[in-house]
């Protein structure tokens, strides 16, 4: 889950930033309304968490912007304002949801949590193939009914592939999906992942396989006459 955090107070924004990493999150920081419109255009985030009083433009006004131009990427305001006016307005321009500062880490991720489980949020409950279940709240993966423990890079591939089971993911959309913008990505490390996981996979009997189709992506599949397609093809 990629989210866009846009908060201009840099301590708060890093306690956030770390908080929601911890959980799993991968999180994109920035601090004026410019540089969250500019991350808003080129990546096609899960959430984003809104800071209202932004040193370029009342937050209120960007998101008014990105709910006029149709924009239907869950919300979540997070602001120092109080009071019931400013959260009718909050809601009135289009915020899934209001939460105020100071912030308990444990309320937030609920909340976000919550967010992407509506109607245009990308979470399920459960989520399954073959074998294999995928709690999104628990943040947890079962196998025949036994919790196996995953890094947590791992979790975020087999979450994106589970929600696109029997269709191709292009390497470069994981690429996206699992890198915030700060970090560099080595042009392995996704295949890195994906190995491991693959292994992790068959060692716990898993049903269902990670195929890697050359140049293209990765593609989860119960069939596992796939990868041998997939060479003789080439
Ligand atoms: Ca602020």
């Amino acid at each position: 889950m990629r989210l866009l955090l846009i908060e201009d107070h840099q301590r708060f924004a890093n306690f956030v930033k770390d908080g929601l990493e911890k959980e799993g999150f991968t999180v994109d920081c920035v601090n004026t309304a410019a540089t969250g419109e500019a991350a808003q255009a080129s990546v096609r985030y899960d959430a984003i968490v809104l800071d209202l009083g932004l040193p370029d433009l009342d937050g209120l006004e960007l998101l008014r912007s990105w709910r006029d131009g149709g924009s239907e990427t869950p919300v979540l305001i997070l602001t120092a304002r109080d009071g019931v006016d400013e959260r009718v307005k909050g809601l009135n321009s289009g915020s899934d949801d209001y939460l105020l500062k100071p912030v308990a880490m444990e309320e937030l991720v609920a909340r976000i949590r919550a967010l992407l489980r509506c109607p245009g949020g990308v979470l399920g409950l459960v989520i399954t193939a073959g074998n294999v279940a995928f709690d999104t709240t628990a943040w947890e993966v079962r196998i025949n009914e036994k919790t196996i423990s995953i890094p947590r890079r791992e979790m975020g591939v087999l979450e994106h592939l589970m929600r696109r089971n029997g269709r191709v993911v292009p390497k470069d959309v994981l690429e996206d999906k699992f890198y915030g913008f700060v970090k560099e990505v080595s042009s392995n490390s996704v295949g890195v992942h994906v190995s491991r996981l693959r292994k992790r996979l068959s060692g716990a009997d898993a049903t269902i396989i990670v195929h890697t189709l050359r140049g293209v992506g990765y593609l989860l599949s119960e069939d596992d006459s796939l990868t041998s397609q997939e060479t003789s093809s080439r």
